[in-house]
């Protein structure tokens, strides 16, 4: 089952990606995760996509399509995996589809995690990011068990850099603009399925079930 996951910066998406994926076995590809992670290693990558990414814009298509399409040719990828994060832009999506039909291949189901803008800029107010192993939280939908420090490996947490406020209305415009005209794109294709994103988070989950399949 492949599997692409749309909505805007914080629409919950990768929360989603992450519930879908433990249930089917299946690859979580997240591609701000991979940044973050490159940014940590202060590799190359890490190092021009910091630039974008610090000021809320996205990272050259040039630098995201190969790594991506690379990384479904891996052997986890077999029997599916879900996009987080990508494609952003048409020209994302187009090279997704020449890569996967010439593997033969295609998308199964665009999921839109729909969430209006002023719930969007609420719930970043709140997020915050372990320093160590990246881990996501927010103060009022999913704390931490202790207060400040990661569930997962105890280390400090953090307000991203594109999760400050500035950070975050420039991140939704460029959603809007470049990545939005997707739910046309995959509408057009018949794969489009919507779902409401201001439900519980067991909601969604829910209702993304639904779609996919029990
Ligand atoms: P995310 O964690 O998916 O919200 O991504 C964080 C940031 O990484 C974005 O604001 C972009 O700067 C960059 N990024 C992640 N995925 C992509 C992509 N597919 N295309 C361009 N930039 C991306």
């Amino acid at each position: 089952m492949k599997i692409i996951m749309l909505g805007a910066p914080g629409a919950g998406k990768g929360t989603q990606a992450d519930k879908i994926c433990e249930k089917y076995s299946i690859p979580h590809i997240s591609t701000g995760d991979i940044f973050r992670a490159n940014i940590k290693n202060n590799t190359e990558l890490g190092r021009k996509a910091k630039e974008y990414m610090d000021k809320g814009a996205l990272v050259p298509d040039e630098l995201v399509v190969d790594l991506v399409v690379d990384r479904i040719k891996a052997d986890d990828c077999k029997n599916g995996y879900v996009l987080d994060g990508f494609p952003r832009t048409i020209p994302q999506a187009e090279a997704l589809d020449n890569a996967l039909v010439a593997l033969n291949d295609k998308v199964d189901y665009a999921i839109d995690v729909e969430v209006p803008d002023e719930n969007i800029i609420n719930r970043m107010g709140g997020r915050r990011a372990c320093v160590s192993c990246g881990a996501t939280y927010h103060v009022v939908y999913s704390p931490t068990k202790e207060e400040g420090k990661c569930d997962k490996c105890g280390s400090e947490l953090i307000i991203r850099d594109d999760d400050k406020p500035e950070t975050v209305k420039n991140r939704l415009n460029v959603y809007h603009e470049q990545t939005q005209p997707l739910i046309d794109y995959y509408n057009g294709k018949g794969i489009l399925n919507e779902v409401d994103g201001t439900m519980s988070m067991d909601d969604v989950f829910a209702a993304i079930i639904k779609i996919i399949g029990a």
